[in-house]
């Protein structure tokens, strides 16, 4: 697969990632897995209460790991929750961490035989990773499997906002340009 076959499967859409017909949709989770504010929370009330009933059989997931769940009442078939890390100061691993989400939830949507993923900024709203840095991360990682896997086939970046959705778009550009 050329470059170009694989930057063509990765795409940045400015909108609400509830609303995403995909096979999985990744949530930006807490360790508890218990439902938190922001897209978590968008999740959560847009899947309904068997998502957190789910959930709560997990036992909670470790910073930069993931699990799977159904997607309940979310155009979604799966949620795939990880856990982004906290930004500090950059010396806490917070790279490693962030690029792990990411592989991680790859990998389970591979297992689970997913063809379409949508993503959310992880780490970039409450947990403050630094935008660009954090899409230089998403973006690279995402790349770099989809390179090396045939599924899924594409994958989403899922922007809320336009300034975000932006800076994602210019990454994509200079990583893949
Ligand atoms: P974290 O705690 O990992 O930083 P947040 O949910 O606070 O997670 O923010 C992560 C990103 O998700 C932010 O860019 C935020 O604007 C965005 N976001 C919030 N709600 C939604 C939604 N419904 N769909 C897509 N992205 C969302």
């Amino acid at each position: 697969m050329t470059a170009q076959e694989i930057r063509n499967r990765l795409e940045c859409v400015q909108g609400d990632i509830t609303t995403c017909s995909v096979d999985a949709v990744v949530n930006a989770a807490n360790t508890s897995l218990l439902g938190g504010g922001g897209v978590d929370g968008a999740i959560h009330r847009a899947a309904g209460p068997r998502l957190v009933e789910e959930c709560r059989t997990l036992g909670g997931c470790p910073t930069g790991d993931a699990k799977i769940t159904q997607g309940y009442n979310l155009p979604a078939r799966f949620v795939i929750h990880t856990v982004g890390p906290v930004y500090r100061n950059g010396r806490h691993h917070e790279s490693a961490l962030l690029e792990s989400c990411y592989r991680n939830s790859l990998e389970l949507a591979e297992q689970h035989h997913c063809r379409t993923v949508a993503f959310p900024a992880i780490s970039c709203g409450a947990y403050g990773y630094p935008l660009e840095e954090a899409a230089e991360i998403a973006v690279g990682t995402v790349l770099d499997f989809l390179g090396g896997h045939d599924r899924p086939e594409k994958v989403l970046f899922v922007l809320f906002d336009r300034r975000t959705c932006d800076v994602y778009e210019r990454v994509v550009t200079r990583l893949t340009g």
